[in-house]
């Protein structure tokens, strides 16, 4: 699914990432955590395409292909999927609408024709009852006035309804409130499929409580220092990472 080899990637001259190397198998679920600055959300940006890093050296490999190379529009087109951290507001625009362009750009980029609306309308309703969200929030505007928990949910709906092959949940360092944690943790669970991919990245354990990856990762200064299984995290929990920090 993904195969990142050396990435090295900096910005205004300065390196965040120092040659990551990352193996992502179809039904798998890797944790990243590590602390703040060390070049999390980074990686995941590299991988959505933001284009205000420079790549120094490295490749990703995408269902075989050179991620690098491919046309940021494409690649959420290609079933990547990045959950914002910060996600934007957009007034005026239901959901539902948002949702519906979204499903039909991804439509069109495969050769498609834009979904039938009643067949979109049910699909809508059979992903709404699967992750327990209520009417009402499709018909209100992107993310206007939505509390942080109403913006988790929003998130995972619009990952739901697009079917991503890799999704990339990139968490606030602030932590969520318990709700949103079992939203976030329920729609992952729920969307789990022996041919889809996810990487969540967190700086605390807590939500790998309701997620349990199948690999964990920390990542510290730029580099993975460690691999391991979900026992790694609690370890993380226990230890703090000054215990990283001194084996690093
Ligand atoms: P994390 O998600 O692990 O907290 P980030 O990837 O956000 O870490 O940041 C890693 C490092 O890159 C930090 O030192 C941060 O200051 C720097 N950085 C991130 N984004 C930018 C940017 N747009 N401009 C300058 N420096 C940045
Ligand atoms: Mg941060
Ligand atoms: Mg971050």
């Amino acid at each position: 699914m993904l195969s990142i080899k050396n990435l090295r990637v900096s910005i205004d001259g300065k390196e965040i990432l120092k040659g990551i190397n990352l193996e992502v198998r179809p039904g798998e679920v890797h944790a990243i955590m590590g602390p703040n600055g060390t070049g999390k959300s980074t990686l995941a940006s590299v991988i959505a395409g933001r284009d205000i890093f420079e790549i120094e050296e490295g490749e990703i490999l995408y269902k075989g292909k050179n991620l690098l190379e491919m046309a940021v529009e494409d690649r959420a087109s290609e079933g990547i999927f990045l959950g914002f951290q910060y996600p934007v507001e957009i007034p005026g625009v239901s959901i539902t609408n948002f949702m519906r362009t979204a499903v039909n750009e991804q439509r069109k980029y495969h050769g498609l024709d834009p979904m039938p609306a009643n067949e979109f309308l049910a699909k809508m309703e059979e992903k709404k009852r699967m992750l327990d969200i209520h009417a009402k929030l499709a018909n209100r505007s992107v993310n206007e006035g939505f509390s942080g928990g109403e913006k988790k949910k929003n998130e995972i709906f619009q990952m739901a309804m697009l079917e991503p092959s890799l999704a990339i949940l990139d968490e606030t360092d602030s932590g969520l409130d318990i709700d949103a944690l079992k939203v976030v943790a329920g729609g992952v669970n729920k969307l789990r499929r022996p041919d889809n991919a996810f990487l969540v990245i967190t700086h605390y354990q807590r939500l790998l409580e309701y997620i349990v990856p199948d690999i964990v990762h920390v990542l510290f200064d730029g580099r993975i220092v460690r691999s391991g299984g979900k026992e790694l995290a609690m370890e993380l929990e226990e230890k703090g990472y000054e215990w990283i920090r001194s084996e690093a």
